[in-house]
């Protein structure tokens, strides 16, 4: 028999990862909860078309993890950042803009431009993109 303490602990920290999935529209896209063009979609990763695009080719790369932002990717997430690019270069490529080139962003925090907070890499192409960023 577990006691009521631990049980309590157990549900609380339940409910607080159910909450933060709930709040947070990246995690109901990787849930299949909101309506996306799926590119590509693994046990660890999902990319989908950008609803605004930015280039002719704008995908958004996500873990399915809930990862708020590049600053709270821990060590365990190491394997999952690297997967992301990996899975970057293979869409790139399906695109067929890798011979031309194409831009990997991610967006970390308020002055960098961040607004969704869950962990996404932009993969930009199809055009010749400015140098620097704005
Ligand atoms: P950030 O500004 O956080 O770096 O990038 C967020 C990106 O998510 C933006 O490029 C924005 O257009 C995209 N975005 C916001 N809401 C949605 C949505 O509901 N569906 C899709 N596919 N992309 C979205
Ligand atoms: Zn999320």
């Amino acid at each position: 028999m577990i006691p009521f303490f631990i049980q309590k602990v157990f549900y609380y920290t339940w409910w607080k990862g159910k909450m933060k999935m709930c709040g947070c529209l990246f995690c109901k896209i990787a849930a299949h909860e909101v309506p996306t063009t799926i590119i590509y979609e693994d046990d660890l990763c999902m990319v989908f078309e950008d609803i605004n695009p930015q280039a002719p080719v704008h995908l958004l790369a996500i873990p399915k993890k809930h990862i708020t932002s590049l600053n709270d990717a821990g060590e365990g997430d190491h394997n999952t950042l690297g997967h992301l690019l990996g899975v970057a270069a293979r869409v790139a490529k399906e695109k067929k803009i890798d011979g031309s080139g194409y831009r990997t962003v991610i967006n970390t925090n308020a002055e960098a431009g961040q607004t969704v907070f869950h962990l996404h890499v932009h993969i930009l192409g199809g055009r010749l993109l400015g140098w620097p960023p704005g």
